[in-house]
């Protein structure tokens, strides 16, 4: 492996969101995720300080604030949603035609 591979590795933490960037926390049926970039979220969190996640838990995540919640899974339903965080408005798209 290369110093520059490595160097990588350790670093691996998410990119800080611009100030003020809000993010909507994702559920799936097995852990959840920040809207903004991608990354493996805590959903007892209100912002995206840490990565979830095999391998990068622990590291930072992006920052964003979490300000809604939604998942793209039509068998994840409102009541689950709000099992994860009560305090976030759910937001979901319409089902595909
Ligand atoms: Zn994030």
């Amino acid at each position: 492996m290369s110093k520059g591979r490595k160097l990588i590795q350790e670093h691996h933490g998410m990119p800080p969101a611009p100030e003020g960037a809000t993010a909507l926390l994702i559920v799936s049926p097995s852990y959840t995720h920040c809207g903004h970039c991608g990354g493996r979220a805590f959903p007892t969190q209100l912002s995206h300080q840490t990565l979830a996640g095999p391998g990068r838990s622990g590291r930072p995540g992006c920052g964003a604030v979490f300000t809604g919640i939604t998942t793209r899974y039509a068998d994840i339903t409102n009541d689950d949603l709000r099992g994860v965080r009560d305090d976030l408005p759910i937001v979901r798209k319409e089902p595909p035609p």
